[in-house]
């Protein structure tokens, strides 16, 4: 990562950095030819408030972001949530019912042996968070985000506590947990839970499960929540379009840090009244070597690499084929110098090999144009100019060659 700083004295300045770098970065990836979506993302271990992530689609990637198509809703699933349609359940009984459950230990279960739908179901999640159990409650079939545990408790440490940790605490085993009744352990629980009725989860007894649960009612929640993972299909939070999930590789990130550092540090500048102020800070990060990875993933086809003119190592090729006719290598070296000239990066290809591997070289390491010097089209007065990123090939008079490549390079940045 490449990181830049801004250290300002109001809060508004800290706005206009943050404004200038995530423009100066979006021009930057559209220069490189890389999409990059800008998300909000979860500031993670580095604090701050507002954090956006630049991220490009590919399938090579690691990081999930939730976009919507319909309108400029887009998030990292750390971050990302959806407009559930609305359940709507029965009153249920005045006390939850236990029933026997010897053979479902999972939401599948529970939901093929007894009939109880997924969405009826209370997932209960045991985490030590910062040294202490907690009780996480999702539904049944919702996926808990970790990283929204740690941002909604602040937390350092997270990890999902063990078996033996669990039965020493709840007195039973992961697939009857649950957290009616629980008292002496922080209770969090997912939005979507909440006024829920008439719920199944584990009773806290091997082998038994609770029906006609009130989550309200019935657990003493002490936090509830955003704690799920957003699906594709879900409905856009903001105009209820299905949203997508794509997959995608994280190309710069920047925060808003606000004061964390420079309070720690201990550091202060004079204000405009002569006073001591603590500089307001923001961190904005590019990956140098992500960037170009990705454009790799972005731009390829089954011959190799197609870089973009912009970040090409080199944007012509001069291809000689019969390097020992002398007009051929002549003719070849007065192109190379004559781009060169132009302050065009050129790499010439004199090696004594067969046309076809020489090509094939070319393609693999995706030099935007090739230029083919060869006796037969010599003999007409031309050299053959080829487009990587097309395969298009057009006979060139010798004289125009260098101009022709010129203005393709000038159009394509
Ligand atoms: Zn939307």
């Amino acid at each position: 990562m490449k990181d830049s700083y801004s250290c300002v004295v109001e809060p508004a300045g800290l706005d206009r950095s943050f404004d200038l770098h995530r423009a100066a970065y979006e021009r930057i990836f559209a220069r490189l030819g890389l999409p990059a979506i800008a998300v909000q993302a979860s500031s993670g271990s580095m604090g701050g408030s507002t954090s956006v992530e630049f991220m490009s689609p590919s399938e090579a990637g690691e990081d999930l972001v939730v976009r919507c198509p319909g309108c400029d809703y887009a998030a990292n699933t750390e971050k990302a949530t959806s407009a559930l349609p609305v359940v709507v359940d029965g009153p249920g009984p005045d006390v939850p019912e236990r029933f026997d459950t010897p053979e479902a230990r999972t939401i599948e279960e529970l939901t093929r042996r007894h009939d109880v739908p997924a969405e009826r179901q209370i997932k209960t999640l045991v985490y030590v968070v910062d040294g202490r159990l907690t009780l996480i409650l999702v539904r049944g079939d919702h996926n808990l985000v970790e990283q929204k545990l740690i941002d909604t408790l602040a937390a350092t440490a997270v990890r999902p506590a063990t078996a033996e940790e669990i039965q020493a605490t709840l007195g039973a085993s992961p697939g009857s947990l649950g957290a009616v009744g629980v008292t002496g352990l922080p209770v969090l629980a997912d939005e979507a839970l909440r006024s829920r009725t008439d719920m199944t989860t584990g009773a806290n007894t091997d082998g038994v499960h609770l029906r006609g649960v009130s989550v309200e009612r019935d657990i003493a929640v002490q936090c509830w929540a955003d704690l799920r993972e957003v699906t594709a299909g879900e409905p856009c939070p903001r105009c209820g379009t299905p949203l997508e999930v794509v997959v995608t590789i994280e190309v710069g990130h920047i925060f808003k840090l606000g004061r964390k550092y420079t309070e720690t540090l201990g550091v202060s500048v004079l204000g405009p009244d002569g006073g001591r102020v603590v500089p307001i800070m923001g961190s904005y990060g590019i990956g140098v070597e992500r960037a170009l990875a990705s454009i790799v993933e972005t731009h390829h086809d089954e011959k190799g690499i197609v870089w973009p003119v912009s970040v090409a190592p080199f944007e012509v090729a001069v291809v000689v084929l019969g390097g020992s006719d002398e007009k051929v290598a002549e003719t070849a070296e007065s192109l190379y110098r004559r781009l060169r000239g132009e302050r065009v990066d050129v790499l010439m290809d004199d090696r004594d090999e067969r046309p076809g591997v020489k090509f094939r070289d070319v393609e693999l390491i995706g030099i935007p144009y090739r230029i083919t010097v060869g006796a037969r089209g010599l003999a007409g007065g031309t050299v053959e100019v080829t487009t990587r990123a097309t395969g298009e090939t057009r006979a060139v008079p010798v004289a125009e060659a260098a101009e022709h490549v010129r203005k393709l390079l000038t159009a394509a940045v």
